[in-house]
């Protein structure tokens, strides 16, 4: 590994989501340790990885001797043996691992990661699947959600906008949301101004409370 070690991430647990995560790590150019307790899957994946180690990671003296406790993050992509997640989340804690990140499978789960430990924690297959709910059930093309209950999407005008500068529509005392940038069909995204006119075939970002995104995205 680097130098600088506070820069590097640990990802533990080689299974597709921790896969996921290293492969785009090693994309970005970002030093990380994979871990994995199964050689099989060490030995799989140390032709594509720089650094990657068989270990149990719920052992707090065997993270601390693979120096996990100097790096600046970790990923913990356990899902289903729970003890083991909860074991490696409170062993990261305890080393003082600045930020931990960490997969639940349901939301008790998630409860006591957070509890032992972990700064964020992610459901994918939760998450997934309610952006998928989102996305065929209104104009949204795209839809992220942010932890307070408040969302940005990206979805088509509706009718009561077209046409006029965004000033006039008073969209955010109407629906209580906001737009945020538009695209122009062949254009990239540019910031929407109070003057900008919104024609039928742009692309909207809109950001606001969940909720209202949601009728707004449900509007003709
Ligand atoms: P996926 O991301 O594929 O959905 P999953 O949620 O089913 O995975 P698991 O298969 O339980 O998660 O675990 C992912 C990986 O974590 C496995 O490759 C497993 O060997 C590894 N793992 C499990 N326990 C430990 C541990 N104590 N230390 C290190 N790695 C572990």
């Amino acid at each position: 590994m680097a130098e600088s070690r506070i820069d590097a991430v640990a990802v533990i647990g080689l299974g597709r989501f921790g896969t996921a995560v290293a492969r785009e790590l090693a994309r970005m150019g970002r030093d990380f340790l994979a871990i994995d307790e199964r050689m099989e899957i060490v030995q799989q994946m140390a032709d594509e990885f720089a650094n990657v180690v068989q270990a149990d990671a719920t052992n707090p003296a065997t993270l601390k001797r693979l120096g996990v406790h100097e790096l600046g993050a970790a990923v913990v992509a356990i899902g289903s043996d729970l003890e083991a997640s909860v074991l490696t989340v409170l062993a990261l804690s305890e080393l003082g691992v600045p930020v931990i990140w960490a997969k639940a499978v349901n939301e008790r789960h998630k409860r006591i990661l957070q509890r032992t430990g972990a700064h964020h924690v992610v459901m994918p297959e939760a998450d997934r699947g309610r952006r998928v709910a989102h996305l065929v059930s209104t104009r949204m093309m795209d839809f992220i959600e942010l932890d307070d209950g408040y969302a940005f999407v990206k979805t088509t005008p509706p009718e009561v906008l077209v046409g006029r500068p965004l000033s006039d529509t008073h969209i955010r005392e109407k629906y209580g949301v906001t737009v945020v940038g538009v695209k122009r069909p062949g254009a990239c995204f540019t910031y929407a101004t109070e003057a900008t006119v919104i024609e039928r075939g742009d692309i909207l970002i809109v950001s606001g409370p969940t909720e209202q995104v949601e009728r707004f995205t449900q509007l003709a």
